[in-house]
């Protein structure tokens, strides 16, 4: 779907009235409306146009799985190309509805625990596949009297290697005509691309960071996220500084637990090193062995040792509750089973 910014400027050079525009998102986003031919107050001309030069969707839902509560809600959408990406939306008991949006088809980051990096690259998406994920399960949402009202940029995809384009679908999340998204309830979450975390303060300051650690050394870094042999642990953390210190946000650090891998107590105190006196919060993720070969998840009480640690280091963390693992709609499961051919 497009901005109604960027609507409003194909009425003008189309002598379209631009109060045409503010109908459209009325009916998408008040009246659950997904096609034009729907919004009945449109002329039928002007919906024929809009059929071909304004789509609502720009992605086609093919598959949808739901746990068995309801509470995590994957959608596998096909682009008009052909390739293949997911969104996730999960239900909290506190209200939350929350998305968790691809900016990517495939990732080029290729991190070793991942399996949307073992996909490869595809292509980056425009904001508006980007936004139309949301836009899917906003509508559904609406039947029910309910609505989107958190965004996350973790699904399929490094956002700081498709900024621009994740920047806009930011902003259209936060337009108070469509989502309404507060950008305190909107999270860009990077593998550690240090331009692009720079260029964040600038262009999106009350939007949430979130960071992929996975590792409190370059050494180990390295071996799990390439990413981390470009940009090396000091500049990441000096860059995250700067982060704070400008916008006076916390930083989520994300750590995903791997057995034998950086689960050991020694790991956990040196992370607590690493970011002590840091504004910020640490979030560890148990691991989801669906599609891994050779990396384990580590156990309950590794990981119960590993966030004690980190506490007595007065570094604040959470174990994050993997709501999506029985339809593998978890962090790093995304490509799963339907990945693009
Ligand atoms: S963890 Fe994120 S950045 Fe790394 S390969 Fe997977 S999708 Fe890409």
């Amino acid at each position: 779907m497009k901005s109604l910014f960027e609507l409003r400027e194909l009425f003008k050079k189309r002598g379209i009235p631009q109060f045409r525009a503010n109908q459209i998102y009325q009916a998408l986003f008040k009246s659950a409306k997904n096609n034009y031919a729907d919004i009945h107050v449109l002329p039928k001309d002007l919906t024929e146009f809009l059929e071909k030069e304004a789509p609502i969707y720009t992605l086609k839902p093919l598959i949808k799985n739901q746990n068995k509560d309801g509470t995590t809600i994957k959608a596998l959408f096909e682009l008009r190309d052909g390739e293949k990406i997911e969104a996730v939306l999960m239900k909290f008991e506190d209200k939350r509805n929350s998305v968790c949006v691809s900016c990517q088809a495939g990732c080029p980051m290729k991190c070793v625990f991942c399996a949307t990096g073992k996909m490869g690259f595809r292509r980056n998406l425009t904001y508006e596949e980007i936004v139309d994920q949301a836009l899917y399960f906003e509508q559904e949402l609406l039947t029910k009297g309910e609505r989107v009202n958190h965004i996350v940029f973790m699904g399929m995809g490094e956002p700081f290697l498709n900024y621009d384009e994740v920047i806009k679908a930011a902003k259209m999340f936060n337009d108070p005509a469509g989502f309404n998204i507060s950008f305190r309830h909107i999270t860009v979450s990077t593998s550690g691309i240090i331009p692009g975390i720079k260029q964040m303060i600038n262009d999106i300051p009350q939007a949430n960071l979130a960071v992929s650690l996975h590792a409190p050394n370059d050494k180990l870094r390295k071996k799990l996220m390439p990413v981390a042999k470009t940009y090396l642990m000091n500049e990441l953390m000096e860059t995250c500084k700067e982060y704070t210190h400008k916008t006076h946000r916390r930083i989520t650090y994300e750590y995903v637990m791997l057995k034998d891998i950086n689960d050991s107590d020694k790991c956990a105190h040196e992370l607590s090193s690493l970011l002590r006196g840091q504004l910020c919060h640490v979030n560890l993720i148990p691991f989801n062995e669906t599609y891994s070969k050779g990396i384990k998840a580590s156990v309950k009480n590794r990981i119960d040792s590993f966030a004690h640690i980190l506490k007595i280091n007065g570094i604040p963390a959470t174990i994050r509750v993997s709501m999506g693992k029985e339809i593998n709609a978890a962090c790093g499961q995304l490509a799963g089973k339907n990945k693009s051919k």
